[in-house]
């Protein structure tokens, strides 16, 4: 179990204005929501703790719940310093295993991937800690006067998310002694003796802190908006055999037939699949998920159709409508449509009247006319869902 700890209980004072920072909008979305959504995409983590000053908690719970995310989001009240409200976070993690991340929410623009790598160092090393390289000159300064150049070539600023082992964090919190000069969560890490693991940013994730800051990431959002559609197709093939029941679309059907394959074998689901991976240029289903893999032997098809609607989310694109087809001899697969499309319609999200399967026979020749196999085809178009 990883958890992500989102701090937003500070008070922003040198960002101005009335709103509260997290709250003001960033391209249209609070600040705050735009960073939970990152740790929500990311495959690595399993649930999402936000710490907000006790005034707010109210709203953003109610911005929270507005927000529909995939994962548990538990809203507590943070305390008067930074670790105070990271520790009143670390409280609500359940037991003692994972890792857990903490973020400053006042970084939205933050990549899914980088989020990724952090959690696997942390995994690995046991801390971990998102960095970049400084680019400006380092003056020592004193009086007004420069004292000393110092060597940029061993420095990193230090950013968020950092990642700790789950005991580690607690372990940091209780033996030290001087919580309220720590400005992250590393230094008291460090404090302990233990190494902790730098992960180079592979993209910007700048902090908003002044009115200048949330010009600067609208730019950068505006900058890096695609819009455009994407279209991708997919098609599968298995063996039939006898036996039964026969899985197509997440349904199982009662029949003499049954489909050969190392996972289930549901053909609709993996050429849906297929058609999301090849919009997004990702490769094939076997790319993902290996049929020499014995994680995914006799496989529920969904996992992999919720993965790639999944990858899909993570680069900003939702499903705007698939269309399929069934190629099969028999049984009559009519009657079982309906039900394909509803379970379609489940997974991907989309209304029904988005979702078209149909059905074909092979009119008696070749493999799918012979029963020897059965196939499917299917389309869908990608929309851009938000700015990333
Ligand atoms: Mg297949």
């Amino acid at each position: 179990m990883n958890t992500a700890i989102i701090v937003a209980a500070g008070a922003g004072t040198r960002f101005g204005g009335d709103t509260p920072k997290q709250f003001v909008r960033l391209a249209g979305r609070p600040i705050l929501i735009r960073s939970i959504e990152k740790f929500d995409l990311c495959d690595a983590i399993n649930s999402i703790v936000v710490v907000v000053a006790k005034e707010t908690v109210e709203s953003v719970r109610s911005l929270v719940g507005a927000a529909e995310f995939a994962k548990p989001v538990e809203v507590v009240i943070g305390g008067a310093t930074r670790a105070e409200s990271t520790q009143n976070g670390l409280s609500a993690v359940q037991g003692n295993e994972g890792v857990v991340l903490v973020h400053d929410a006042a970084r939205p623009l933050v990549s899914v991937d980088d989020i990724r790598q952090v959690v696997r160092a942390a995994e690995e090393f046991g801390a971990a800690c998102l960095a970049a390289p400084v680019a400006d000159t380092i003056k020592r300064v004193a009086d007004g006067e420069i004292r000393e150049t110092i060597d940029r070539t061993e420095l990193m600023s230090a950013q968020t998310p950092q990642g700790f082992s789950v005991d580690l964090l607690r372990r940091a919190f209780s033996s030290n002694h001087d919580l309220a000069s720590a400005t992250d969560e590393c230094s008291l890490v460090e404090k302990l003796g233990e190494k902790v693991k730098v992960v180079a940013a592979t993209s910007l994730n700048m902090k908003i802190t002044t009115q200048e800051d949330l010009k600067i990431a609208e730019a950068f959002i505006a900058g890096s908006r695609d819009g455009r559609p994407r279209i991708g197709y997919g098609t599968d093939l298995h063996r039939l055999e006898p036996g039964g029941p026969l899985k197509v679309g997440g349904v199982a059907i009662d029949c003499d037939l049954q489909a050969v394959g190392h996972s289930d074998a549901d053909v609709l689901l993996h050429a849906v699949t297929d058609a999301i991976l090849g919009a997004l240029s990702a490769g094939d289903i076997g790319s993902h998920f290996s049929d020499t893999d014995e994680k995914w032997r006799g496989a529920d098809s969904r996992v992999f159709l919720e993965e790639a609607i999944r990858m899909a989310a993570e680069r900003g694109l939702a499903i705007g409508n698939l269309d399929a087809i069934i190629d099969l001899e028999r049984p009559k697969i009519r009657p079982f449509i309906d039900e394909m499309r509803q379970i379609l319609s489940e997974l991907t999200g989309l209304e029904i009247g988005r979702v078209s399967v149909k059905a074909k026979t092979g009119e008696g020749v070749g493999p799918i006319g012979e029963s020897l196999a059965l196939s499917a085809t299917a389309t869908v178009l990608l929309f851009p869902s938000y700015d990333q």
